[in-house]
């Protein structure tokens, strides 16, 4: 048996043989052509393919993994147009007499290494686009086939790393696991397992291509591989493994399922989400619709600030994918641990502290009203819900308000559909002790509160959440938080609007029974949590005296 170590992206387990996925090794004609006309026909012929190839691809990832990660196909696409870069080819062709293939090799890589060389993250990561696309143009010229590196059977794939159009290209039928050499948290593997819910390991330095066609076990929970297991850790692991399909399908069961507690009390369960790609989570979840839209996710990843234009696009299109559902879409909460350059913020000393969140939106109007008048415009399209984070004081969402106000005249005016003002509710996070504190005036004003308990607890406990060196000092159930929680509901109650969580502690399992027994209506959490969450309010009965009391 060996064993091989990595990062575990999800905790699982998958038995399976392993393939390992390898780009066939293209032998590239090294002499001299006669013929340069007939070469670079080749190569038009073979840029044609991989643009339409990449075109492909674009649409294929917009269903399977969503707009934002299709949009690298369309610049594969644009690269493939590029007139230096082709020039660079045809002048090798031509005036080295050498062939397309050649040509191909030598050129891209040249590309590739002025990436390499740029001081700009981004554009560095673009080097890895050029490798992609050179072996794309290569197969064509060639004629290998990509598809087959995968093989025909159900298996654990194992690769030095993969590039997106790889990930694309994927029968995702047969992928039972994931191992590569490289690899971040971030990349497209680690993606690609999340959104597949299949366990897969990076940064796993052992692999070799003796592993081909071996049985193995990929153990998420361990972050390793064993390949060619023992008979004991075949039926230990295996049993593990089924164990884990069972809760998988019990969980599915719950699809359609209300809220409720054994005792009949309903609450919503909301998911989540960072942009339009994450609408397929919210869906095969099954959640009651979402309750935490982070809209700066639409900021960060855009180069510059992005137009109502874009904006509306998003949200419409996300309101629209998931109406009737409610969708509570948060306004820009940048600052503090989210910075953009477009944005030219001042250095801060203390920037947690510091100008963010509604501050930065009550302090530029005109950015503001760019995303109040894309949100009041995408209400046209399902059921919009706004929230202001980040709020201390009763004047700043009076405020706010009237901003929106603003944009809903102008709107009207230049001739746009909306949502009526009735059905679109304004509600504010509540992420701060003053807030807290001010719960009875803000909820006059407000139509529901969502606690942030991320930055109530770092407010409340005065602990960074971004130090980890504060870890022994951080009690997640700090019985603080817990009252201010409690206190937040009350007052919500008091004047008649709805209280839920959109912070991580809403998905903590130990504090599901706490928050009902508080009286919490909605929990908004990471999509994956929805379904446990509901197994666990159907199976609580609030009649019981509680088992213990936290606060
Ligand atoms: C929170 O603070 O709990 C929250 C949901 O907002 P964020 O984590 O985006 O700051
Ligand atoms: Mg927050």
């Amino acid at each position: 048996m060996q064993v091989g170590t990595g990062k575990s992206i999800l905790n699982g387990i998958a038995i399976a043989k392993i393939k390992i996925y390898k780009a066939p090794k293209l032998e590239i004609p090294q002499g001299i052509i006669d013929d340069p006309e007939a070469e670079i026909a080749r190569l038009d012929e073979a840029v044609e393919k991989v643009i339409a190839e990449q075109n492909m691809l674009c649409e294929k990832a917009k269903i399977t993994a969503g707009e934002d990660s299709a949009a690298i196909f369309e610049v594969h696409a644009m690269m493939m147009e590029d007139d230096d870069l082709m020039d660079a080819i045809k002048e090798i062709i031509e005036n080295q007499k050498r062939s397309a293939e050649y040509a191909v090799d030598v050129a891209f890589d040249n590309q590739a290494e002025v990436f390499k060389s740029m001081d700009d993250p981004y554009m560095q990561a673009r080097s890895a686009d050029m490798y992609d696309l050179k072996q794309s143009t290569l197969n064509f010229l060639m004629g290998a086939d990509p598809g087959a590196m995968q093989g025909t059977e159900p298996a654990i794939l194992v690769a030095e790393d993969l590039a997106p159009s790889e990930t694309v290209r994927l029968d995702k039928s047969l992928l039972v696991g994931m191992i590569t050499r490289e690899g971040s948290s971030n990349s497209h593997t680690a993606i690609l397992a999340r959104s597949m819910n299949t366990p897969a390991l990076i940064q796993c330095k052992e692999i070799n291509d003796s592993w081909d066609g071996k049985l193995a076990i990929l153990d998420g929970y361990n972050s390793c591989v064993y390949v060619e297991p023992t008979e004991d850790l075949l039926k230990t692991l295996g049993d593990k493994m089924k164990a884990d399909q069972a809760k998988l399908a019990l969980l599915q069961e719950l699809k359609g399922q209300p809220n409720t507690t054994i005792d009949g009390h309903t609450i919503k369960v909301y998911a989540n989400i960072g942009g339009p790609s994450d609408i397929g989570a919210v869906q095969q979840n099954d959640a009651d619709g979402v309750g935490l839209f982070r809209s700066e996710f639409v900021y960060l990843n855009s180069k510059e600030a992005p137009s109502e234009e874009d904006q509306f696009m998003a949200y419409k299109h996300v309101l629209e994918s998931l109406a009737p559902r409610t969708v509570v879409i948060r306004t820009c909460d940048i600052g503090a641990d989210k910075t953009i350059d477009y944005m030219k913020l001042d250095h801060e000393d203390n920037p947690a502290l510091g100008l963010r969140a509604l501050r930065i939106c009550l302090t530029r109007k005109d950015f503001f009203k760019t995303q109040l008048r894309a949100l009041l415009r995408a209400s046209a399209f399902g059921h919009l819900a706004i929230m202001f984070p980040m709020v201390i004081s009763v004047w700043e969402l009076k405020k706010a308000k009237a901003i929106l106000a603003e944009c809903r005249l102008e709107l009207e005016k230049e001739g746009y559909k909306m949502a009526p003002e009735s059905d679109i509710e304004v509600g504010i996070m509540i992420e701060t002790p003053a807030a807290v504190f001010m719960g009875d005036e803000l909820a006059e004003e407000a139509d529901f509160f969502s606690i942030g308990t991320n930055d109530l607890t770092q407010y409340t406990l005065a602990i960074d959440r971004q130090n980890a060196k504060l870890e022994p000092f951080l009690d997640t159930h700090h019985p603080a938080v817990l009252r201010a929680i409690k206190a937040t509901i009350d007052a919500g109650h008091r004047h008649g609007i709805w209280v839920g969580i959109c912070g991580e502690l809403g998905a903590d399992q130990a504090l599901t029974e706490t928050f009902l027994r508080m009286g919490i209506d909605e929990l908004s959490v990471n999509a994956k949590s929805v379904l446990p969450l509901r197994k666990i309010i159907r199976s609580t009965d609030l009649s019981k005296p509680a088992a213990n009391k936290l606060y």
